[in-house]
């Protein structure tokens, strides 16, 4: 994306299989032939290196942070939530903690109308939108069929994200990279039957949770589309078109140092220093704004502001 001239190996230049996991011996032999190092026979055994955990999480800006927290903001403690396959499964971890159950692609919306009926508690369930057009409809059906009382949520970031960023049939481009109809989620779920069905931008919190709100008092199945583009998109697409990206910082004067934004929200770029004052990290900001909505204070600004 920088148009950097450096020289990258994989697939293309033969150094890595189009097929097989990328293992320890797989990826150890395609470095030694890179850097035309004799291959060495691997002792099995403790590296002795101090390898700091690098749990998996939702990038600094991803819309689907903002969705967890306006739902979090929105529902009861006790809300149980069905999630599906996606980087939105990501939500398990804290702070968000939005994903109690996950069985296979599609099955989100199927488990939040069978246990809405078995514990006759609002539930609200989660996919994504390619899983959506992939294995999501069928259970929308039967959620307008039998009336089920359930929130389905559909995280729409334009794209398939987590393999890569492949399109989809709610996309304008197919596989091949042609012009393609684009097909609404929503209008495919007012289409079976959902009544209630609502579109929001995840990046303004204060109306996705008043969406959800609407949606939790609503008696019957209601789908929440949250729609606003994976954030990487986004970046890419200032990049090529030149635009800047805004990033934030945090006036220190402000700054009471109640850690919402960390404890709460926890966007990663977000640190705090050696001498406890909370920061973010202008490397890794976005520029997707949602955090100055999450502070109580308004410590939140735009470099340059
Ligand atoms: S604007 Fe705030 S929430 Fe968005 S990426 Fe930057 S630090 Fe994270
Ligand atoms: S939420 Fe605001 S006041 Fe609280 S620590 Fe973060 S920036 Fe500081």
């Amino acid at each position: 994306d920088i148009k950097s001239n450096v020289k990258i190996y994989g697939k293309s230049t033969g150094h890595f299989p189009r097929i097989y996991e990328y293992d320890v011996d797989l990826v150890r032999d395609a470095i030694c032939e890179i850097l035309d190092v004799k291959k060495k026979k691997r002792k099995p055994g403790r590296i002795g290196i101090h390898i700091p955990s690098r749990p998996p999480v939702l990038c600094a800006g991803c819309p689907h942070r903002a969705t967890y927290y306006a739902v979090k903001l929105a529902s009861k403690k006790d809300t149980i939530f069905p999630t599906d396959i996606g980087c939105y499964t990501l939500g398990k971890f804290p702070p968000l903690e939005v994903a109690d159950v996950l069985l296979c692609m599609g099955s989100n919306a199927g488990m939040a109308c069978g246990f809405s009926i078995s514990t006759n508690q609002k539930i609200i369930s989660f996919m994504g939108d390619s899983t959506f057009f992939h294995a999501g409809i069928p259970a929308l059906i039967d959620a307008a069929h039998h009336n089920h009382d359930c929130v389905i949520t559909v995280l729409d970031n334009r794209t398939t994200a987590m393999t890569g960023h492949q399109p989809h049939p709610g996309t304008q481009y197919d596989g091949m990279g042609r012009k393609a109809k684009m097909i609404k989620v929503e209008d495919v779920a007012r289409g079976v039957g959902i009544e209630h069905v609502e579109v929001v931008n995840p990046k303004n919190l204060k109306e996705t949770t008043a969406a959800f709100k609407r949606a939790l008092e609503y008696k019957g199945p209601s789908v929440i589309v949250s729609k606003s583009p994976c954030i990487l998109l986004e970046v890419r697409d200032k990049i090529e078109k030149g635009v800047k990206i805004q990033k934030y910082e945090i006036d220190q004067e402000k700054c009471t140092k109640c850690k919402t934004c960390v404890s709460r929200f926890g966007c990663v770029a977000f640190y705090i220093d050696k001498k406890g004052n909370v920061r973010i990290d202008q490397e890794q900001c976005n520029g997707c704004g949602v955090c100055v909505q999450v502070c109580p204070f308004n410590a939140i600004r735009k470099v340059g502001d």
